[in-house]
């Protein structure tokens, strides 16, 4: 048995839409309880009667802008409550577009909210984990991790979001290392393309990238939860490649 099955609190960040969505649903019926953490208000509220609805022990909403170093500071002093025994970093950005004309601001946001705020939170969490003996952290990363220079784009213009996935990588894997041995569980997920809304706000191009999510056939987020949460005792690293309907590859 897993830690999905053996419910606590677990923190979602980007809960509001997607992949986020998805595992706060699936834990929900695990009966978790949820603290949920994005910048929509509204899209929280509806989660949080679905959550209670299937099965969610409570549910808590944590209006953030994760970008946001004052905002970060709240979700932080969440994370490091003594009930936190899962932490999902999912919420992230693409920031899509030239990298020789990109706006310092957007590329500070997009390793503000993919890198930063995936740390702090982690490192929020883990000592109460390691003082419990419970707790996992899991981190949404991207094939892109790997492949950000590979086709279908014409021209890649994701090194910055690239790069942000293959830190989210190599910070997991390194972590998992340091702690082996602990009861603490740290796992990288890393989704081929997903039919999200996540590719509607792409940077320069949200109109290719929503004809790629319905011409190329996007996963339902819904697959890459199953093969994360089935993974949490096997794999620390979990690609979910979608369009090979190769299932997961897990090391
Ligand atoms: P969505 O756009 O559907 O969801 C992104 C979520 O992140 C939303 O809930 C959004 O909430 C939240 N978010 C974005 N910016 C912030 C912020 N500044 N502060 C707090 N929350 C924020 O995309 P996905 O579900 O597809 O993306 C989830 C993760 O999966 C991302 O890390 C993404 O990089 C990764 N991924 C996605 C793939 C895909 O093809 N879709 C492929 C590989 C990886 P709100 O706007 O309410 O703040």
């Amino acid at each position: 048995s897993h830690d999905a099955d053996t419910p606590g609190t677990a923190i979602v960040t980007g809960a509001s839409s997607g992949i986020g969505w998805e595992y706060a649903t699936r834990l929900a019926g695990h009966g978790w309880g949820l603290v949920l953490v994005a910048r929509r208000a509204e899209r929280l509220d509806v989660l949080a009667k679905e959550a209670l609805g299937a099965g969610a022990a409570g549910v808590e909403t944590l209006v953030a802008d994760l970008g946001s170093p004052e905002d970060l500071s709240r979700v932080v002093e969440r994370a490091s409550g003594d009930d936190v025994d899962l932490v999902v970093n999912n919420a992230g950005i693409n920031g899509y577009g030239s990298f020789a004309e990109a706006d310092a601001g957007l590329l500070t946001r997009v390793l503000n909210v993919n890198v930063v705020a995936l740390t702090a939170l982690t490192r929020a969490a883990v000592p109460g984990m390691l003082a419990r003996g419970r707790g996992t952290v899991i981190n949404v990363a991207s094939l892109l991790a790997f492949a950000g220079d590979l086709p279908p784009d014409p021209l890649p213009r994701r090194a910055v979001y690239a790069g942000s996935k293959g830190y989210a990588v190599t910070f997991t894997r390194t972590l998992a290392a340091e702690l082996a041995g602990t009861p603490v569980r740290v796992q990288v997920v890393c989704p081929g393309l997903t039919a999200t809304e996540f590719h509607l706000g792409a940077g320069d191009t949200p109109v290719s990238g929503e004809r790629r999510v319905h011409e190329e056939g996007g996963m339902p987020a819904a697959d890459v939860v199953t093969a994360s949460l089935a993974a949490l005792e096997t794999g620390e690293v979990v690609c979910v490649p979608g369009l090979t309907d190769a299932g997961a590859v897990t090391r």
